[in-house]
């Protein structure tokens, strides 16, 4: 079953492989011919509709007459070598809109539908897990998370700004990883305040070290303290009174970002 062809039943004839192929090559099952139906709203931002069949042409040209249409969420949706396009760049377009008919324009083996998803960053993905289901959505949303020195594991992520905390009362934490956060922690353990990290690539902290200071940069959070309360929200990430999150020599065991 495909969203992308009016009759929904369909075979793909040439499948998604990496560098090779980075689209599926669909016709209407017993290999017929069908109208071509977008898969999602978007808006139209490219419609060629003057091209011939053109074995042997390469780059845009070797998709024919194509339709790219631009949806919600970044992601892109291309339809290629269609015999005839029924929309003009700038349209809006509704899910299930007939756009094109099949056809075998610009550089294809026969009559079928040449379909790609490209993500944000206009590059393609795998179409094979959207053919009938909506489109990736861009997980925008922030998120955060703690490892627990007791548990010995990273407790699940928690998102910025939701009310909630990461963390157990009662089990000092020892490491935080957090989306595009620069941040530091302050080892009780050693005694002093370790690397900066950020965007997730690595946490701060040394597993198994307590943590009794933190900071963030371009956020607002507190420490909770082991066998203590939530301290003051800092906004700040420096050296002075108020730049960081902690008491010095009191174990952290619970974080909250907002
Ligand atoms: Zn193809």
């Amino acid at each position: 079953m495909s969203r992308v062809l009016y009759d929904a039943e369909n075979q793909i004839t040439n499948g998604y492989r990496q560098n090779v192929h980075e689209a599926l090559d669909i016709v209407k099952k017993w290999y017929q011919q069908d109208a071509i139906t977008a898969h999602s709203d978007g808006t139209v931002i490219m419609a060629v509709s003057n091209q011939k069949h053109n074995q042997g042409s390469t780059g845009t040209a070797s998709y024919g007459n194509f339709v790219k249409i631009k949806h919600s969420d970044g992601y892109y949706t291309l339809y290629a070598h269609l015999r005839e396009v029924y929309v003009k760049k700038g349209d809006y377009v509704k899910r299930g809109q007939q756009i094109g008919y099949m056809g075998d324009t610009g550089n294809a083996y026969g009559v079928h539908l040449h379909f790609e998803i490209r993500n944000n960053y206009d590059v393609k993905i795998d179409p094979t897990p959207y053919l009938d289901r909506d489109l990736p959505s861009n997980d925008r949303t922030l998120k955060y998370q703690v490892y627990d020195n007791v548990k010995k594991y990273w407790l699940p992520n928690v998102i910025v700004a939701s009310g909630e905390y990461a963390g157990n009362f009662g089990n000092p934490i020892g490491g935080i990883y957090a989306d595009k956060y620069r941040m530091r922690v302050h080892d009780k353990n050693k005694g002093y305040w370790l690397p900066w990290v950020e965007n997730r690539n690595d946490y701060a902290g040394n597993l198994g070290n307590e943590i009794d200071g933190v900071q963030i940069e371009g956020a607002t959070y507190r420490a909770h303290l082991k066998n203590g309360g939530w301290l003051s929200w800092v906004s700040k990430a420096d050296n002075t009174n108020q730049g960081y999150a902690g008491i010095y020599g009191r174990a952290i065991d619970a974080i909250e970002i907002k």
